[in-house]
């Protein structure tokens, strides 16, 4: 009997759909299943009272990003589509924002950190592999293990700051991931977001594909030359399947994995997040106009940092209007996931108003699988985990090699499709 489709994906991620794009283009049948009622998963927006709210992620890098940067030539993005925010990340501290944090500005200005600090950051490695973490220096030191090696400031004021950027506790996260994410990147000053919305190249791509929404996928079973899917109360067969969530929810749904794939899948835990977006009547700014401030532990019990939507893109807020973001820190989320929307949105106005003038309404997301977290478990276990055979059976997404940002998510895919690719050989009917 033949599959019911050469290609099932589940999930509409970027990943899902950056792969569901690359094997449409080769002329396979491909159907993507989404268990939300919109696509975008970890990139998506909301539109709400004519405010754009970026639920995930926030934007993008010129640097590091060359898979993204790859894909959205295909789709026919112009330079226009994803516009500089051309603003600076300022940090706080003893009351006051200091601008230059993750720029070549704050190794003038400090960003915060004090003159023996900065001289101590020459101390920390450089040229770290983005791609193959596992054989830097670092070996697998967390991001604390790292700091305890340096003046104090390096762990409060820049290390620990930055993991909580990724929703980590730097207890548990791998430094040398963190170090190489940062090289790769490069500086802040110069990132770019979509500006119709970070779901803005889901949406392009969803337009041309088979997507299914609302149609949680409930199990993958792996047999021979296909899989099968459970899907609702029905049952459907692949030739290929792509597992485009994240590790804990592929590691759930794949009923039969072989042992290598399964020992990544099930060292590749995850952060959870909460963004809690709030709309103004008027713009708000701190001196020096920030797009964000990051609101070190040192300084700060529940957020890890502030985003200024209509400084990130006018077009966040409808003219004359602005919008804040708060994201909850990585030590307090997981004690705020499950709390009702009203007890969220009063502790974090309540934190916000130290450094702004903010109240009224307020929109909360929440991710229960936000970034891997990387550890250094999930570490040893990559290496086995990139070894894996190819078969009917695969993954995408940004934990498949532990670079916890939407790069990761597309190169992945990529990277799936052409494995898929080779499994059909000659039967592709280009
Ligand atoms: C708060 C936050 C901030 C971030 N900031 C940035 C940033 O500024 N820049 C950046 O580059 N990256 C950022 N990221 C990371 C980025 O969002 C992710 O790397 C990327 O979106 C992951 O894409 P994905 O397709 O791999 O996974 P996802 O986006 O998680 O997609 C998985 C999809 O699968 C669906 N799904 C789950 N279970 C099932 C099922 N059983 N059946 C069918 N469908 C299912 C989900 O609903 C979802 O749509 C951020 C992430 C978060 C959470």
């Amino acid at each position: 009997m033949s599959p019911d489709v050469d290609v099932a994906v589940v999930g509409a991620g970027i990943a899902g759909l950056t792969a569901a794009t690359e094997l449409r283009r080769a002329g396979l049948d491909v159907r993507v299943y989404e268990a939300a009622e919109r696509i975008g998963g970890r990139m998506a927006t909301a539109r709400v009272d004519g405010c754009a709210i970026d639920t995930g992620a926030e934007q993008i890098s010129p640097r590091g990003y060359p898979a993204t940067w790859d894909l959205l030539r295909r789709l026919n993005f112009r330079p226009s589509d994803v516009p500089p925010i051309g603003r600076p990340i300022a940090m706080w501290r003893d009351g006051e924002a200091h601008l230059g944090f993750g720029s070549a500005r704050g190794l003038l200005t400090g960003a915060g950190l004090s003159p023996r600090a900065r001289l101590d950051l020459l101390r920390l490695p450089t040229r770290i592999d983005p791609e193959r973490p596992e054989s830097s220096s670092l070996g697998d030191a967390t991001v604390t293990a790292l700091a305890s090696r340096h003046h104090p400031d390096v762990h409060d004021y820049l290390l620990q700051p930055a993991a909580s950027f990724c929703l980590w506790d730097p207890r548990r996260s791998s430094a040398a991931v963190l170090l190489g994410m940062q090289q790769a990147v490069g500086s802040a000053s110069t990132w770019r977001t979509y500006r119709e919305g970070m779901d803005q190249p889901c949406r392009r791509m969803a337009a041309e594909l088979d997507v299914v929404i609302g149609r949680p996928v409930s199990e993958v079973v792996s047999g021979g030359d296909s899989a099968r899917l459970r899907v609702g109360e029905g049952v459907i067969t692949a030739r290929q399947v792509l597992l485009c969530v994240p590790a804990p929810v592929a590691a759930a749904l794949h009923a039969n994995p072989p042992a290598a794939e399964a020992e990544f899948l099930t060292a590749c835990t995850f952060t959870s997040a909460i963004k809690v977006a709030i709309p103004l009547e008027a713009p708000v700014a701190l001196p020096g106009r920030p797009y964000l401030l990051i609101t070190p532990r040192a300084e700060e019990d529940l957020l890890a940092a502030i985003l200024f939507d209509h400084l990130k893109h006018p077009d966040r807020v409808p003219a004359g209007k602005g919008m804040v973001t708060a994201v909850v820190n990585a030590e307090s989320t997981p004690e705020l996931l499950a709390a009702p929307d009203h007890e969220v949105v009063s502790r974090v106005i309540e934190a916000a108003r130290r450094y702004l003038p903010v109240s009224g309404a307020a929109h909360v997301h929440r991710h229960a699988h936000a970034l891997p977290e990387c550890t250094p478990a999930a570490l040893a276990a990559l290496p086995g985990f990139r070894g894996r055979a190819i078969g009917p059976v695969d993954y995408a997404g940004d934990w498949v090699n532990l670079r916890p940002h939407s790069e990761g998510a597309v190169r992945t895919a990529a990277l799936a499709a052409s494995r898929a690719l080779s499994r059909f050989g000659a039967a592709v009917p280009v």
